[in-house]
């Protein structure tokens, strides 16, 4: 307990705080720069349990605000979750700390929500919150929503049976390119440690049971110091909070490929669960163009395209806009 001993000092935790603490299970979705920054702060708080899931790996230009990796994460091709949880055993040896390397989808959600207390949001997109929204309005179990970009950002408790749920915030996915991502209009790095430091603090005061949590939606812009508290009500036609209704989670049909936040970028996912030989894929893929493993994932290049496969099947393709071409990329250098 010696290494929390500031903390404990803090009135509203103290010694049983702390234990409890130590008692709880955290699941973070997402590790990029949110996920990054509450995985660090709860690590170092003394949660006992921590899974991080990312679908992603480290690249140079996350570097400016994903505060957990360094410059030989990117040499050396790192998942995220993989990397970050490597730095975070560094720090904290004594819990519990778990890194999952995959796409967070209808299919694997409420495996991963199983015995967990809180979610937190690291992610970067609607779909995935959504998803979050039903599972864990399903389960009972709270989740904090974040969000940044550029100077601004906001975060919310979302508490089922107490507070609104996200779809009373936002109630359906915006269209494609109608909202700005940190593609196109950037994003500083005090906003999203802003944001996610205020989130793992939630989380924190929630698994105590505090009372004063944060239950409106708190928008913040760091350009003019503003911060604002927004009641948000829950909505007379909220599929979800009146309808029970679980829109994203029982969504049926074969998985769809999805464009990656801002990026010329598309990720297609398998349609059956499989473990994929990146050694094997490398040689055979290594004759009829340019392939590289360094353990982690595979990269391969050809013609103008680039494929970045990883061991659950899964792969980015980049340098294509439309979900077709790069379905069919897929299809002839992995196979389905
Ligand atoms: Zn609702």
């Amino acid at each position: 307990m010696d290494r929390y001993s500031r903390q404990i000092l803090v009135a509203k935790i103290g010694e049983s705080g702390q234990e409890k603490l130590l008692r709880s299970r955290v699941l973070v979705v997402g590790c990029g720069a949110l996920g990054t920054v509450i995985a660090n702060n709860l690590v170092r708080a003394g949660i006992g349990y921590i899974k991080i899931v990312d679908r992603d790996y480290v690249e140079l230009d996350n570097l400016q605000r994903q505060m957990l990796f360094d410059e030989e994460d990117v040499e050396r091709e790192m998942p995220k979750a993989l990397a970050a949880a490597n730095k975070l055993r560094k720090i904290n040896s004594s819990i519990e700390i778990e890194a999952e390397v995959k796409d967070v989808n209808r299919k694997n959600i409420e495996e991963l929500l199983k015995d967990i207390d809180i979610v937190l949001d690291g992610t970067d997109n609607f779909e995935t919150r959504f998803l979050i929204n039903d599972a864990c309005f399903k389960h009972n179990i709270p989740w904090i929503y974040g969000a940044a970009i550029s100077s601004y950002g906001m975060t919310m408790n979302i508490v089922p049976g107490a507070t609104p749920c996200f779809r009373c915030i936002i109630s359906s996915l915006p269209a494609p390119g109608s909202i700005d991502t940190c593609d196109t209009v950037g994003v500083l790095n005090a906003i999203t440690s802003c944001i996610a430091s205020i989130q793992s603090n939630e989380a924190i005061k929630t698994l105590l049971g505090d009372k004063d949590s944060n239950h409106k939606l708190l928008a913040i812009d760091l350009m003019n110091n503003s911060f604002e508290k927004i009641a948000v009500k829950k909505r007379d036609d909220c599929p979800l909070c009146r309808d029970g209704e679980f829109e994203y989670l029982n969504k049926k049909g074969p998985s769809e490929p999805i464009k990656l936040c801002g990026r010329e970028m598309i990720q297609i996912t398998p349609q059956r669960e499989m473990e994929v030989s990146l050694e094997y894929l490398k040689g055979k893929l290594g004759r009829i163009g340019d392939a590289s493993y360094l353990g982690f994932l595979l990269k391969f290049r050809v013609n103008k395209y680039e494929l970045i496969i990883f061991p659950d099947g899964r792969a980015f393709i980049k340098g294509v806009s439309d979900k077709e071409t790069a379905r069919s990329l897929y299809a002839k250098y992995i196979g389905e």
